[in-house]
């Protein structure tokens, strides 16, 4: 059974790396009828906060991913942490090392001197724990091998291969009990038998010295994939700077979580040209052989284009209700109506809230060019349309056929009766289409708005 993991560090709200992430072990797993599960690393403890915690999960759940088993706190595992250890000190793959802080700085500043790098030199690697000095806790260092080289095959790296000589012996358990990161996350996914550890590159390194302790407790690795990290259009790590980083950010700037998922998935995995993609579809299609090697850049405005396709593919309802949820003040009814012909060119929900304030009222002010065309010639001629209008049936259809017919009876053209018309109605140059734009408005708020500014 393929089991994979989503094991987030709770500093923070959901990243857009970390959903990317998120998406790629959730689908790994639903794709090939496995589980994906998640870990909270939460072992920082000045960094990890409840509230993050739960802001994670919220950003996941609200994208539509969830865990098939309880989350597991890493913290909470400690004991299990160190029993390993204690394993591995019995064994012989690990021993007690009582430098001292001072000890070990000193050796760093040898080997810096020496132009070698700052490595552990394994002084108590072969000496007699007799020797041990009183008073001192010691650590607990992995016994690494010394010869040969550490090799991963990584599904998406490919072979990547250290010489062990450039490993020195981790720490696994440090002098006051407590466990290192890079030995934690081993027990831990060994014991929630994950079968695929698929993570950000940023990782990758970390993955010889997690090899060799699988390999010294005589566990068996699990499969690695290093996922290339997603930069910003410059080619540099993704940050603020560039734009909107965390989920809730996207949420709240009006992209809809599918649209996000689309997106998401395509950065750094590919199916032949699938551009657009439900996650039915990514389910069925996604694989780790789909991934590449190269760091993918976020481009906000494909983003963008994306969402417009999802937000075109929604329910009217379900828009109106995101609308209002942002905007209670217009109308449900009015927004139903016109909510097929706005969706047609918004690419967020904010642009359909700020498309449908006309709803409510007129931009006031009104833009200078909508202004500009309620001129003393076009208000008479508002005045006089509003008299057809009262004798028509307010539908799209009955509505641009007297339209059409008013144009022509004055020697007009459609848009020269068009766009005074949107610049009373709307307080804008730019609408829907002004048949739908009547529609919704209904007869009443129509000839209101037209006689406000023909007088
Ligand atoms: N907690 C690590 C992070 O947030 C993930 C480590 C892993 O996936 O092994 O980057």
């Amino acid at each position: 059974m393929i089991r994979t993991r989503f094991a987030p560090s709770p500093t923070g709200t959901l990243h857009i790396g970390s959903a990317h992430t998120a998406l790629f072990n959730w689908l790994f797993a639903r794709h090939h009828g496995g589980q994906f599960l998640i870990r909270i690393e939460d072992t920082d403890r000045e960094r990890s906060r409840p509230e993050h915690v739960s802001a994670i999960m919220d950003g996941l759940a609200w994208l539509g991913i969830f865990p098939d088993e309880a989350p597991v706190f890493q913290l909470t595992r400690q004991a299990r942490h160190a029993e390993v250890a204690m394993e591995l000190l019995a064994s012989g793959h690990a021993y007690r090392c009582w430098c001292t802080p001072e000890e070990l700085t000193a050796m760093r500043e040898k080997a810096r001197a020496e132009g070698r790098p700052p490595r552990y030199d394994g002084t108590w690697r072969d000496r007699d724990p007799a020797e041990a000095p009183a008073g001192v806790a010691p650590a607990i260092r992995l016994r690494a091998p010394r010869e040969g080289r550490t090799i991963v095959d990584d599904l998406v790296q490919g072979r990547v291969e250290v010489a062990n000589t450039e490993l020195d012996d981790m720490i696994i358990l440090r002098s006051d009990g407590t466990p290192t990161y890079l030995h934690a996350v081993v027990v831990d996914d060994h014991d929630m038998r994950i079968t695929h550890v698929i993570r950000g590159d940023d990782h990758l390194t970390n993955t010889f010295r997690q090899a060799q302790v699988y390999d010294l407790m005589g566990w068996s690795r699990p499969e690695f994939a290093h996922v290339p990290l997603i930069h910003g259009a410059d080619g540099t790590k993704l940050s603020k700077r560039h734009g909107a980083t965390s989920v809730f950010e996207f949420r709240d700037q009006g992209y809809l979580p599918e649209a996000l998922l689309n997106y998401l998935v395509r950065l750094g995995w590919g199916h032949g040209d699938a551009e657009i993609l439900s996650v039915e579809e990514m389910i069925a299609l996604f694989d780790l052989d789909g991934v590449g090697r190269a760091a993918s850049r976020m481009d906000y405005a494909k983003l963008g284009h994306v969402n417009g396709v999802w937000l075109r593919r929604a329910e009217d309802e379900r828009l109106v209700a995101e609308v209002r949820a942002r905007a209670p003040e217009i109308d449900a009814q009015k927004l139903l109506a016109i909510m097929p012909a706005l969706k047609e060119r918004a690419r967020t929900l904010l642009e359909l809230v700020e498309g449908s304030r006309f709803l409510v009222a007129p931009a006031s002010p009104m833009e200078a060019k909508a202004a500009g065309l309620l001129t003393g010639e076009s208000r008479a001629m508002l005045q006089e349309l509003a008299g057809v209008l009262v004798e028509t049936d307010f539908a799209p259809g009955a509505l641009d056929a007297a339209l059409r017919s008013f144009a022509e009876a004055n020697g007009k053209k459609l848009g020269d009766v068009a766009q005074p018309l949107r610049a009373a109605l709307t307080g804008r140059t730019t609408s829907p289409p002004i048949d739908a734009t009547m529609a919704a408005l209904g007869p009443g708020e129509v000839l209101a708005r037209i006689r406000a500014v023909a007088n």
